[in-house]
């Protein structure tokens, strides 16, 4: 069965930008229609991409209509010669075109030679990029080694003029070898300066990206990359949409690094990073593309690939007879429970409201009348079961009925290709051009309830993860962590998996979980709390940005992490999902 979304997307998202009666966050930064080029073109399926200037890595060449290159990052320093070595191996026999290393320290940049004749050794020419923060004296060592080199605005220099003359030893280094810089700003290291003047958005974002690369362009930089990122993939998405409009023509054509930062973990990272990258991708922005994961980096060159597949596809038309296409009659209208609205300050992308509402369409059966009472009885039991396994126990026993009215066009369906899907429906509900979801369940001919169930679960699990990603329903605690690094003294990736099952019934929560006190405070960004590494089986607690138990235990930090969530319910009213009994 085909369901309709690709003629849909574009129209729908076309309507919400220029409907009077929904103009809101869905209509703010000058969103025109999912392509920049004309209607033409955005039919043909061929991609209209941003017009920028061809800038080498190495071998690698990106912008200039060069196509879009997968970047990734190991979890080691330099100095770790043979563990890095072996991540760069991996991550280019997966497909990773750039590869980025946090170089921390003196000694992590000297070990910069003997690691690349490692590399030389096994045979691995990939583009190395180095990583470094606070310390413009380390950057100019790894300079001569590397084929980018990525600096922070946020903590490179106190200010733009106190920049300039590391800078300029920097850009001048960077060109004797012939390597390029990226200006990398971060929503959670802001310089304080611009943060005081323009506050924490999309505008102090920009603003940091244009004069940095104004000056780096000033100081002899013509191989240039840039990129905005934030966990919150609206928020990145608008900052980059502004970046592209606010840009001056001098810096106009720079090629521009997309990444949504401390995704997290699994699925969820995935599709978080999809909100981003997707509505981007398919407006021909983007010449370079990180999906950053908790835990093994290896696994994101498989997601970004899978969204670059994804992207032409979506913009693709189909036949019109596939986009209208009937859904067959068994219909069932049931709503995702504890629709509550997402208990933050709403992003310029984000809509007001309530959460949005899902709808479940059921497969006909041969020879059942449409709407039968056996069919409709074995689809609810699967209903109910789904339910009580997602914890809502208290919902799995309330009456449910059936309908067959269709609802209007702003309720996209969930495609059975779920890579199709996610570039889709993440655009959709992150534009704010969804009322609704629609998930058409195909568990196969003929399927028994058990059949049913499990596509049911499979489905609605994959459409809970998208609201969930787009913050458009929040049934579930958010989890933001960092990617880990040689910085790391513990099991991160273990940690966010205990951490998930203790509270991540708390919807609406943001808990971040950083690897290091270097970073990671600041990279937290919006999270209400922090579970932060301090060492060998030592966490620092943060409410917000601020620091409140500094050196506990694993154990105690879970501890006194519960009581400051409850507490933080309490006086927000955040609704929370039992594991029983609602
Ligand atoms: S927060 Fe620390 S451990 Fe995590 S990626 Fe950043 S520097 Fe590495």
């Amino acid at each position: 069965m085909q369901f309709p979304v690709a003629a849909d997307l574009l129209w729908s998202v076309r309507r919400a930008a220029g409907s009077a009666e929904r103009p809101g966050p869905a209509a703010a930064g000058g969103r025109r229609a999912l392509m920049a080029g004309t209607d033409e073109d955005a039919m043909s399926g061929q991609p209209v991409q941003r017009r920028t200037r061809s800038v080498a890595i190495g071998s690698v060449v990106i912008g200039g209509g060069a196509p879009i290159a997968i970047q990734s990052m190991t979890t080691t320093t330099p100095d770790q010669v043979g563990a890095s070595v072996r991540q760069i191996a991996a991550l280019a026999a997966a497909g990773c075109h750039l590869v980025r290393l946090a170089v921390p320290s003196p000694r992590a940049a000297r070990a910069l030679p003997a690691l690349r004749r490692a590399l030389a050794d096994e045979g691995l020419a990939v583009p190395l990029v180095a990583d470094v923060h606070f310390n413009p004296a380390v950057a100019l060592l790894a300079a001569p080694h590397v084929e980018k080199l990525r600096i922070n605005p946020g903590n490179f220099a106190a200010t733009p003029r106190a920049a300039r003359r590391p800078l300029s030893e920097l850009i001048a280094a960077l060109r004797e070898r012939g390597a390029a810089l990226r200006i990398g700003v971060n929503h959670g290291s802001l310089p304080d300066a611009l943060t005081a003047r323009l506050g924490h958005g999309p505008p102090a974002l920009v603003r940091a990206a244009i004069d940095y690369l104004l000056l780096s362009q000033e100081l002899g930089a013509t191989a240039l990359v840039v990129s905005i990122k934030a966990s919150n993939p609206a928020l990145m998405l608008e900052a980059n949409r502004r970046l592209v409009r606010e840009s001056p023509p001098a810096i106009a054509d720079i090629p521009i690094h997309l990444g949504v930062t401390e995704a997290g973990l699994g699925r969820d990272a995935v599709l978080r990073s999809y909100a981003g990258l997707a509505p981007l991708l398919l407006e021909g922005i983007g010449e370079t593309i990180r999906i950053s994961l908790t835990g093994d980096p290896v696994a994101e060159i498989d997601a970004c690939r899978r969204l670059l597949d994804a992207v032409p596809v979506v913009r693709r038309p189909r036949p019109r007879s596939a986009q209208r296409a009937a859904p067959g009659p068994a219909r069932l209208a049931l709503a995702l429970p504890n629709a509550s609205p997402p208990p933050e300050t709403p992003s310029p992308t984000e809509t007001e409201g309530d959460a949005i509402p899902v709808e479940v369409l059921l497969p006909a059966r041969r020879g059942d009348p449409p709407e039968s009472p056996t069919h409709a009885d074995a689809a609810i039991a699967a209903w109910r079961h789904w339910l009580r396994a997602a914890g809502f126990s208290r919902a799995a026993q309330a009456p449910l009925g059936h309908t067959s009215e269709l609802p209007d066009d702003r309720w996209p369906r969930l495609s059975p290709d779920h890579d199709r899907a996610a570039v889709e429906l993440t655009t959709c509900l992150i534009e704010g051009a969804a009322d609704g979801l629609i998930v058409p369940i195909d568990p196969g001919p003929r399927p028994d309830a058990r059949q049913l169930a499990a596509a049911i679960t499979a489905d609605l699990g994959f459409a809970d993860a998208l609201l969930q990603a787009t913050r458009r329903r929040l049934s579930r605690a958010e989890f933001i962590s960092c990617p880990g690094c040689g910085r790391l003294r513990f099991d991160l990736e273990a940690t966010v998996r205990r951490l998930q099952r203790r509270f991540g019934q708390f919807a609406g929560v943001k808990i971040a979980v950083m690897g290091c006190v270097v970073n990671g405070p600041g990279e937290m960004a919006d999270a209400d709390f922090g579970y932060v590494g301090a060492g060998p089986n030592r966490v620092d607690l943060y409410v917000g940005r601020r620091a409140v138990e500094r050196g506990l235990t694993a154990r105690e930090a879970e501890r006194r992490l519960a009581e400051r969530i409850r507490t933080h319910i309490e006086t927000t009213g955040i609704e929370q999902r039992p594991a029983s009994g609602r």
